[in-house]
């Protein structure tokens, strides 16, 4: 039996990973579960998982507690996050919060030497370097939940001793694919969040429209296979059925199919090295006739090219392009600012504060806040 702790279990990824334990009762129990706000949501859960810790980073006061759930230890805020990625017993940490926030989360697990499952990019974006570090000290290496990731990771498996030459990152192009700057520029919320293969949540979803998501997986590539950026080629791919891909010497691309479904990639990294059953059905090849491949476009998506620039610049450059890319996305979510907008403040941070040292975590932390300030500057 594993013991699995879920920071983030109201969200999209966490209720995937809770559909996999409940099909799984034998073999996963889980031990704490938290969110950000969404109580009920997270009490629905708590009484059917019965973990022994739950948490709210918002906060809840004890009288707020329904009676029936008081079997279970309540906390708040960052306290929550942290003993649900340390203190609680656990053998498997899934991260799977929103932003940087995770970072702390996962350097957490990692010290109490915990098996960490990450979904959340930005704790590699911003603290690659740490993050592995502490992962190679402890001898407890990442399992990718990112689909891409994990397609890379399973495509390793399969390689044995060789070592991949290359990287195939595929993205689905989103919404967005076969508009021209103009029309992205003015995009609108509700276009956005319109994404045409994958259910995700929202921020995860307008960076797939800006392809600032795909520029983060760049980075989260780059340290968790340690593949140099030059290595790493993005491919459009529109019908996501090929996850990503894997060149060695020999001339040989190993890739990973499936259908676009989070709770793939979710039981595998549960699992590892096992498979288990998912209720996710193969992908048909012959309803799919055939797949198509693009190259990207940095003309009408600069974020592909703002990616390449700040992993070229090192220290905590992506460190500011994922504070100033939160701000801003936050701030189009809210309806302040057109869609375009995003660019242009990612690059205004980028432009000003691309120099920023990330030594270490109050460097990283002192970057991403930096970067939050100018890109919400008007
Ligand atoms: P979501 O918005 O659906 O859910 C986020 C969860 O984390 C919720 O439970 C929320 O309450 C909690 N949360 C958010 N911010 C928090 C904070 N600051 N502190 C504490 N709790 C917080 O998000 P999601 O789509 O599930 O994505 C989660 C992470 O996984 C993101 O980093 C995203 O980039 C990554 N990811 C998601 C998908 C996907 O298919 N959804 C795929 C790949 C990677
Ligand atoms: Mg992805």
């Amino acid at each position: 039996m594993k013991k699995i702790a879920i920071l983030g279990s109201t969200g999209s990824i966490g209720t995937q990973a809770l559909d996999l334990c409940a099909r799984h009762p034998e073999e996963y129990r889980v031990t704490a579960l938290t969110a950000r706000s969404s109580r009920e949501k997270l009490f629905e859960q708590v009484r059917r998982f019965r973990p022994e810790m739950a948490g709210l980073a918002d906060g809840i006061r004890p009288e707020e507690i329904p009676e029936d759930l008081r079997f279970c230890r309540w906390m708040s805020g960052k306290e929550a996050l942290r003993a649900a990625a340390a203190e609680v017993e656990a053998d498997q940490v899934l991260v799977s919060i929103v932003g940087i926030a995770g970072l702390q989360s996962v350097l957490d697990a990692l010290e109490a030497g915990r098996q960490v499952l990450l979904a959340n990019k930005e704790a590699l974006v911003t603290g690659g370097h740490l993050v592995m570090d502490l992962a190679r000290r402890k001898g407890k290496p990442i399992l990718p939940v990112d689909s891409e990731h994990s397609a890379i990771f399973q495509c390793l498996q399969a390689a044995g001793p060789n070592r991949a030459t290359r990287i195939l990152l595929t993205a689905s192009g989103g919404p967005f694919r076969t508009w021209t700057r103009e029309q992205i520029r003015r995009a609108t919320r509700e276009q956005a969040l319109n994404h045409p293969n994958w259910s995700m949540g929202a921020k995860i979803t307008v960076d797939s429209a800006s392809m600032f998501n795909k520029g983060l997986e760049i980075m989260e590539a780059r340290w968790l296979f340690d593949m140099p950026a030059e290595r790493i080629q993005v491919v459009v791919h529109p019908e996501s059925i090929v996850h990503s891909a894997v060149a060695f010497e020999d001339g040989a691309v190993l890739a990973q199919l499936g259908v676009p479904d989070m709770r793939v990639p979710i039981g595998y990294a549960m699992a590892y090295p096992r498979r288990l059953t998912t209720g996710v059905a193969e992908p048909d090849l012959f309803s799919l006739g055939k797949l198509t491949f693009e190259k990207p476009d940095e003309e009408r998506f600069p974020s592909l090219r703002m990616a390449g620039e700040a992993l070229a610049a090192g220290g905590a450059a992506c460190a500011v392009l994922n504070g100033a890319n939160e701000e801003a996305v936050a701030a189009f979510l809210r309806g302040e600012i057109a869609f375009g907008e995003i660019y242009d403040r990612v690059a205004r941070a980028l432009d000003r504060l691309a120099g920023l040292p990330a030594g270490n975590f109050e460097e990283i932390f002192d970057a991403d806040r930096r970067a939050r300030a100018v890109a919400k500057e008007g």
